[in-house]
């Protein structure tokens, strides 16, 4: 049994009858991750040296995630934590704090971007150079650059396909649910208006609900994109007061159990996402 569907059901309160499967003879190093986009990576890069656990389950939004005691005890027995710091997950980080194997916060392998004042955007995942970064430091970590390599090769491409798909569009505002793309705005010349801030649980206030609804007619965006993880709630008001359809634009912070169940992937849902904003804003 996967330890990380074990984690998986531990934090989502069910007890698993294979629960406290300590893998016994299993000399495969345990590498904690603190949300899908690093799991992913060190998955991909650790291969079959690895058994990752991801401490935010499937259907759950990583922003400010709780950790159960059992999952932070866990954390702390891991050979290695991948996380990131600076806010994005407190709960992660008060209990790296107390870890025995190696603590790595990756976002000190990327440039970060600062929204709207002093938080910095911990979103790096949606620009594939920043996440090509990660990877690397990732394999330096495991000890796996060849295979980091490759992946990055794999992320390099990916950029080139963005790149090109939103290179010649008619528009270029995203309305977004949270900020989680900012990274991926920057990178490809489009501008986000976001409908709440770089945490999803930030919700406008109903003059702001009105201000953003009458931003989104200036510019005459013709798509409001919902989330896979957050309430669709305030995007689907503005679509409707608008005029404008909903369609999904992921922040790939965590797979759904359907995404899951589809054999979904972080390349998979990018190239999604770039089908969806090409669509919204009429790229050729
Ligand atoms: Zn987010």
């Amino acid at each position: 049994m996967r330890r990380r569907m074990v984690l998986t059901f531990v934090l989502a309160g069910v007890l698993a009858g294979c629960g406290g499967s300590e893998a016994a003879g299993d000399d495969r190093r345990e590498v904690v991750a603190a949300f899908y986009p690093l799991a992913f990576a060190a998955a991909q890069v650790g291969g079959n040296a690895v058994a990752v656990e991801n401490v935010t389950p499937a259907g759950a939004e990583p922003h400010d995630a709780e950790l159960s005691a059992r999952t932070v005890e866990r954390l702390r027995g891991a050979d290695v934590v991948l996380y990131l710091g600076d806010g994005f997950q407190p709960a992660v980080e008060r209990a790296v704090a107390g870890a025995r194997g190696e603590a790595v916060d990756l976002l000190d392998a990327v440039a970060v971007r600062r929204a709207d004042g002093a938080e910095s955007d911990p979103h790096v995942g949606l620009d594939p150079r920043r996440f090509a970064a990660i990877v690397e430091r990732v394999g330096e970590v495991l000890g796996a650059p060849a295979r980091a390599e490759r992946l990055q090769e794999r992320l390099r491409g990916l950029d080139r396909e963005l790149a090109l798909g939103l290179g010649s569009c008619r528009r270029r505002h995203i309305v977004t649910g949270h900020a989680a793309f900012g990274y991926l705005a920057d990178r490809y010349g489009l501008e986000q208006v976001a409908l709440s801030g770089v945490s999803p649980e930030a919700e406008p206030a109903p003059r702001e609900l009105a201000r953003l609804a009458a931003e989104v007619r200036r510019l005459r965006a013709t798509t409001v994109f919902v989330e896979t993880l957050a309430s669709p709630r305030i995007a689907e008001t503005i679509a409707r007061e608008t005029g404008a359809r909903t369609a999904t634009l992921n922040p790939i912070e965590g797979l759904t159990p359907a995404e899951q169940a589809r054999g979904e992937n972080y390349f998979s849902l990018m190239r999604a996402n770039l089908g969806a904003l090409r669509k919204a804003l009429g790229c050729r």
